[in-house]
């Protein structure tokens, strides 16, 4: 009895320390818009970076011809065109093809790198029939770029450093820009890159031309960010900033956010020991799909140490990130009366045979507190871009609070990602707390719109609008 009693002990603990009521999460959304606005003051002066994307249009759906995009963020790349009719209803035709990045490429040249880049996309264009390029007129080309850039144009930045697996020293400090269309013109191809761009700024162009209400995206994947449009006048850590719209989109880097009024637990302070980089990310640790997963293990493992039911202590249970969070939502969604998918994955995954109801009981319990304050302080974060934009109902933050009653808008997210489009719990518990928080009148104004491959078509549609012709 006594070891059922401290397993119980361990869970409301957990509990306890994942707690996110409405009040607290109210300071977290008053906390992101503080940091936003820190962020934006000077160089370093938030955890957020705010990056300047130089962005600063947005599709609007008038966009014409055929246009290409890059997509380069992992270990795959992809290469993708899209035809536009000049009506945002009409139905974008694209063609995509994903194709992997040979292992020898990632540690060689930039030369080499993007040589085989371009040899690909030739590839596909000729594949595709584009007679306009065949007979040699130009083509536009969106280049998404999934590392850490600092951004200089629209359609230049300089490679910051490299992240997942990627080492290409002779490329740090250069112009990504550059390298890729120095390529694209020794294969002979008359394409120009007319747009660099973040992933997330992907998502808020494609949800933009879908609907004009969009203002901002966030994608929750293996990892999170998040990016808005904000006013010129506001990034006061660029002064003399110009642009003809008045606006620019941000990229804010959101995953390094923090604040002391984030629920930890143990099991954070842990895992972030753990990681290769230890006090970097502390939001996207809470949250994204590449983590979700391991603080269950974690859980677990701090419950088979308490005591033995989960069997005698398996070896695999100590293993970092072998509970994935895919398998954490498939125990968490399991419907069986008898918890048959939480036995096989505890079995198969973590090597634990033998596990009673009550105990599997037990590991639903954690993945539904893991899950459900992760996706409430999602929906924190998105709140706390919609208060700084002064579009949350309350009239911004304090300096730019304007006396006059607000009506609240119609306001669209864009959002995307493994975590939120395929992780029904974790999308439900999302909308719920954006209610709570904002109260059922006002949440009616707030529509978060699943915008799937914005990356990719995003970034043709910035090509297509920052188009020089
Ligand atoms: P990425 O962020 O790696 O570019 P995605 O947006 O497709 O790619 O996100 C993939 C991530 O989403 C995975 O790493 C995983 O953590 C999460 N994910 C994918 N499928 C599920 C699922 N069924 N349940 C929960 N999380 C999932």
């Amino acid at each position: 009895r006594g070891k059922w009693r401290r397993v119980v002990r361990v869970l409301k603990e957990l509990e306890e320390d994942c707690e996110t009521s409405v009040g607290r999460l109210k300071q977290v959304v008053d906390a992101m818009a503080v940091e936003m606005h820190a962020g934006l003051a000077s160089e370093g002066g938030s955890k957020l970076k705010m990056l300047l994307t130089f962005v600063d249009n947005l599709p609007d759906g008038k966009e014409i011809g055929t246009h290409y995009a890059l997509h380069l963020g992992g270990t795959n790349f992809r290469v993708l065109s899209v035809q536009l009719e000049g009506n945002r209803s009409s139905i974008l035709e694209h063609d995509v093809e994903r194709l992997p990045i040979p292992q020898h490429l990632m540690t060689s040249t930039g030369n080499d790198l993007f040589d085989f880049i371009a040899s690909s996309l030739k590839e596909f264009i000729d594949k595709g029939n584009d007679s306009e390029v065949l007979l040699g007129g130009r083509r536009d080309l969106g280049f998404t770029f999934s590392f850490p850039t600092k951004q200089t144009s629209i359609s230049s930045g300089v490679l910051i450093k490299w992240t997942k697996g990627f080492s290409i020293e002779d490329m740090v400090g250069r112009d990504v820009t550059e390298c890729l269309q120095q390529a694209l013109n020794r294969k002979g191809l008359n394409i120009r890159v007319t747009a660099l761009i973040n992933d997330t700024v992907g998502t808020l162009a494609l949800g933009h031309y879908q609907d004009a209400d969009t203002v901002a995206a966030v994608i929750i994947g293996t990892g999170t960010n998040a990016c808005y449009l904000e006013r010129t006048d506001a990034i006061i850590k660029c002064q003399g900033l110009h642009t003809t719209s008045g606006f620019m989109v941000i990229n804010m880097e959101w995953g390094n956010f923090w604040s002391s009024h984030l629920p930890r637990t143990s099991y954070d302070i842990d895992l972030d020991f753990d990681s290769p980089n230890p006090n970097d990310q502390g939001f996207e640790k809470m949250i994204s799909g590449m983590y979700l997963g391991d603080i269950v293990r974690r859980v677990i493992l701090q419950m088979s140490r308490e005591s033995d039911i989960f069997g005698s202590g398996s070896s695999r249970l100590s293993m970092a990130f072998v509970l994935t969070t895919p398998l954490m939502a498939e125990m968490h969604e399991d419907e069986s009366p008898d918890l048959r998918e939480v036995a096989r994955i505890l079995r198969d995954t973590l090597g634990i045979l033998e596990v009673p109801l009550k105990a599997r009981k037990l590991v639903v319990r954690i993945c539904n507190t893991v899950t459900r304050r992760a996706a409430r302080l999602v929906a924190a974060g998105i709140l706390g871009i919609l208060k700084k934009m002064g579009r949350d109902g309350t009239g911004g933050i304090a300096g730019v609070r304007s006396r006059s009653a607000v009506n609240m808008k119609r306001t669209v997210v864009a959002v995307d990602g493994g975590l939120y489009t395929n992780y029904t719990m974790f999308r439900e518990y999302l909308l719920e707390a954006l209610t709570e928080i904002l109260g059922e009148d006002n949440a009616k104004h707030v529509i978060l719109r699943v915008t799937e491959d914005g990356s990719g078509i995003g970034a043709a549609l910035l090509a297509a609008s920052h188009s020089s012709n």
